[in-house]
């Protein structure tokens, strides 16, 4: 399989914008800029920032024990996911596979570009359906996405699956890691090598904490990487998400302790949850947040709504039949819950 053969014919022809700070290679003595009409008085953010950022993808790099070469960075996973379907799929041609009940995002992605859908279904143990899915493929199926752990089900995906998945699909196999620092499993990173047409996508939004800056992170191949290269917007990550992300980024420590925590109150809330009479059942969770099914889940859903607690209401989903999904909050948000839902008729 060729990296080249699956993308877009006028993504392969097309010459990449140059902005005036890619143009420009640094040199010590320049101190005057005046290259990009930006307003000469300094308040922190008067310049364009590094449109290949350096720094950040170092740090990353280091953390991850990857090379620079293999990340490229978006504005949240979901500029990421965008531009890889905008690299690989056909308009009105092409089309992704998804395995429901999963992320909302892709097959918004999907109607937004105008790529087809082919939905399998994850099995009643939310476990990839690995032949049904090689045999709904077809010669215009570009990328497979497989969200390990899953939103919102909460699981990770068998090792052997996806190890066969990612040898027989003839294409893109994205993985999307965005729960892997709660996972027991480890990330598919380690073997990036092995398969050529393997991205994974992760995110600061939930472990490192870092929804509001809007930071998505792909790994992939230097072919792949070149490509989306090409096609992201010159500046899409601001000055102030590189800087957030470098200084959260130093206190990896801290972060370990969070998720620890995060992880250990989960199998509380668990436990919690067995003892509430109209939860009917708890899914195996490898992720920050839980998917159980109960009697009545509008019904359970707008009584917690009334008491001021938010979940999740995910019956309306492939398989999800009077489920909520409620995110692992703080110690005390974790008892709120349970003891409302306690008081509950
Ligand atoms: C939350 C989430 C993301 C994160 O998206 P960002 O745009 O990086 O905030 C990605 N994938 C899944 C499955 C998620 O649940």
């Amino acid at each position: 399989m060729k990296i080249q053969d699956l993308v877009r014919d006028n993504i392969k022809n097309l010459k990449a914008y140059s902005s005036a700070r890619n143009e420009f290679k640094s040199s010590i003595n320049s101190t005057v800029f005046l290259d990009a009409n930006e307003n000469p008085y300094g308040n922190g953010v008067n310049r364009y920032p590094d449109p290949n950022q350096q720094r950040l993808k170092a740090v990353l790099a280091s953390h991850k024990n990857v090379s620079p070469d293999n990340i490229l960075l978006g504005n949240g996973s979901d500029e990421v996911l965008d531009l890889i379907l905008r690299a690989f799929c056909n308009p009105g041609i092409d089309n992704i596979i998804t395995l429901p009940p999963t992320y909302g995002m892709y097959e918004v992605l999907a109607n937004v570009n105008a790529v087809d859908v082919i939905k399998v279904n994850l099995n009643t143990d939310f476990q990839p359906d690995v032949d049904g899915i090689l045999s709904a493929r077809n010669q215009n199926s570009k990328i497979l996405f497989l969200c390990s752990p899953n939103n919102p089900s909460g699981n990770s995906f068998g090792i052997e699956d996806v190890e066969k998945l990612l040898i027989e699909f003839k294409g893109i196999v994205i993985i999307d890691e965005a729960y892997i620092d709660f996972a027991e499993q480890d990330s598919w990173l380690l073997r990036l090598e092995e398969f050529p047409g393997l991205i994974i996508t992760q995110t600061l939004s939930k472990a490192y904490g870092m929804a509001g800056i809007r930071l998505g992170i792909c790994y992939a191949s230097q072919d792949i990487i070149s490509i989306l290269e090409k096609i992201k917007p010159p500046y899409n990550i601001n000055a102030l998400t590189q800087e957030k992300a470098i200084d959260r980024l130093s206190q990896l420590e801290e972060i370990q302790t969070e998720i620890k925590t995060i992880v250990s109150d989960k199998l509380q809330l668990i436990k919690d949850l067995l003892t509430i009479d109209f939860v009917e059942h708890i899914f195996p969770s490898d992720s920050n947040f839980l998917l159980f099914r109960v009697d009545d889940a509008s019904k359970r859903y707008n009584q917690l709504i009334k008491s001021g607690i938010v979940v999740r209401n995910r019956s309306k989903q492939t398989l999800c039949h009077n489920c909520l999904r409620v995110t692992i909050g703080t110690f005390i948000e974790n008892k709120k819950l349970v003891t409302t839902l306690k008081t509950l008729e």
